[in-house]
């Protein structure tokens, strides 16, 4: 269950939420706790105070002192010991100057002090004896031995919570004293039920509000978390299907976030691979066609000799002559797949050294000088004066400039003027130039010049001997080299082909 990427999330988020919830509500209470427990011994204080002034104007309680308006006295306590202070003030107290508290000067009070109260005071004497009880059950009791009572008896103030839960009381006794001297101790006692209460409510309230929260992050977790895998399930179908070699997968996921960007770019994927597919499929068509043209015509002229032909000299001798022509044809063709896949494979190995570009041109022109004045074509150089060393593999270099040569070569009509130039493009390039004055290129086919195979005219193409891998060459050698290479073309005006090379 939990291998599911949708139920790991909500699970976590769940989680998240409980802990959080747990944590705050703990917090919460255990913080209430505290404050509840510190308001009813600031009440008890209080009222300890207000009974004690009350019967001995001059008597001092060893303890905090406690502000009946201090911050941490709710409503209640206010009320309660305000209840007190006027049921003390009916009482015919105070006693002015009273050594001690005594039993006979209490009698009265004690019934006054019996009042609707939860706090239960008891005043007692200096041995511990009960002389006044709110709740008048525990006259003359002796609790000398209460660790509470004897803490105060030894003139400290003591406090205690006893028992747990409901049935947990706060007991606090404060010493009394006139001038220095221990008269009594106010001794008294609260149960905590009604804190207990609250936090028990608030508690109970806390659960409710978490398995409420846990509900409803389920939900949204669920709906979330299934935003977020509904994508990746359609990407792993996807991807299986193109495992299976049908690239025809496009997701369309729109959402502009990171799926979103992952989802565009798997598209962006099967689109080039169907793309490459595509490339290798007319790949080898192409080279299959290529091949068997010339094969074909070839074996068609060894069974003609066969036949008998090869008896007649002049007929032999021209067949001979095509199948020489057909074998140097496909001769250059493997070489040219061979040179194309081993740029494709990034085999090439480049021996790049400091060429002298004007140089080289000038050795490549002159070769080519006789096939040109065959043409009726002059060709020319154009160097610029300060053209700079490049960075370049001398051998790949000629390679490029033969095939533009020769393509300007078998494009020009007679008499046209062939002018190769080299110029500073800027600060970091070489720029080449081979002009011709030839046919010229349809602007509609000049953006498919450099694809393998391809020709603007297949028939005449082919039987200037071309294949259609010339310029493909070039700009692979060129771009290996880290130069661009371009036609500009006019139709029936001639074209110029560049490339650039970097300097040293
Ligand atoms: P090919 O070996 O067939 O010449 P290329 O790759 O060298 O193959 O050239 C591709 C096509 O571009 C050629 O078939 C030709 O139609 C066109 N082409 C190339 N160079 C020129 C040029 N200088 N003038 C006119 N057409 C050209």
């Amino acid at each position: 269950m939990f291998s599911s990427i949708r139920i790991r999330l909500t699970f976590s988020h769940l989680v998240v939420i409980v802990l959080a919830m747990s944590l705050s509500g703990i917090l919460l209470l255990s913080f209430l706790e505290d404050y509840f427990a510190q308001a009813t011994e600031d009440s008890l204080i209080a009222q300890a105070r207000i009974t004690a002034q009350a019967l001995i104007p001059e008597v001092i309680l060893a303890g905090p002192v406690i502000e009946a308006q201090s911050s941490l006295s709710n409503a209640i306590q206010q009320q309660q010991v305000s209840n007190l202070s006027l049921q003390t003030e009916n009482v015919d107290f105070p006693l002015s100057g009273a050594e001690q508290f005594d039993s006979n000067d209490l009698a009265d009070a004690s019934l006054q002090l019996g009042a609707q109260l939860e706090t239960r005071i008891r005043i007692l004497d200096t041995q511990g004896l009960v002389l006044m009880d709110s709740w008048k059950s525990d006259l003359d009791k002796d609790f000398s031995s209460d660790p509470v009572v004897a803490l105060a008896m030894a003139g400290e103030y003591a406090s205690w919570v006893d028992g747990a839960g409901k049935d947990s009381v706060m007991y606090l006794a404060m010493p009394a004293f006139v001038n220095k001297n221990l008269v009594g101790v106010i001794y008294l006692s609260q149960p905590m039920r009604d804190v207990i209460r609250v936090l028990g409510d608030l508690r109970t309230r806390l659960w409710i509000s978490t398995a409420i929260a846990v509900v409803f992050s389920a939900i949204v977790g669920l709906m979330f978390s299934g935003a977020i895998t509904r994508p990746l399930g359609r990407l792993t179908a996807a991807a299986s299907t193109i495992a299976q070699g049908y690239f025809d997968q496009q997701l369309h996921i729109r959402s502009r976030d990171e799926l979103g960007t992952l989802g565009r770019a798997f598209d962006d994927m099967t689109a080039r691979l169907q793309a490459a597919r595509k490339m290798q499929v007319d790949f080898v068509a192409n080279v299959s066609h290529e091949l068997r043209t010339p094969l074909t015509s070839i074996k068609g002229m060894v069974e003609t000799l066969r036949g008998g032909a090869v008896d007649d000299h002049e007929v032999r001798d021209d067949f001979l002559e095509t199948i020489d022509t057909e074998t140097d044809r496909l001769v250059r063709l493997v070489n040219d797949l061979l040179l194309l896949s081993q740029i494709d494979s990034q085999a090439l190995n480049l021996q790049c050294e400091s060429l002298d570009l004007g140089e080289l041109i000038h050795s490549i022109v002159t070769n080519f000088q006789h096939l040109a004045e065959s043409k009726g074509l002059s060709i020319s150089t154009k160097v610029h004066s300060e053209a700079p060393l490049v960075w370049a593999d001398p051998d790949r270099i000629e390679q490029v400039l033969i095939n533009l040569l020769d393509n300007a070569c078998k494009y020009s009509p007679s008499r046209g003027t062939i002018i190769v130039g080299v110029d500073i493009k800027d600060d970091q390039f070489v720029q080449v130039q081979v002009h011709d004055e030839g046919t010229g290129i349809l602007a509609q086919d000049l953006p498919k010049i450099g694809q393998r195979f391809f020709r603007t005219d297949d028939a005449r193409s082919r039987s200037q001997g071309g294949s259609g891998l010339g310029l493909a060459i070039v700009k692979s050698l060129v771009e290996a080299h880290g130069g661009i290479f371009w036609l500009e073309s006019q139709e029936g005006e001639g074209t110029v082909a560049s490339f650039t090379l970097p300097i040293v």
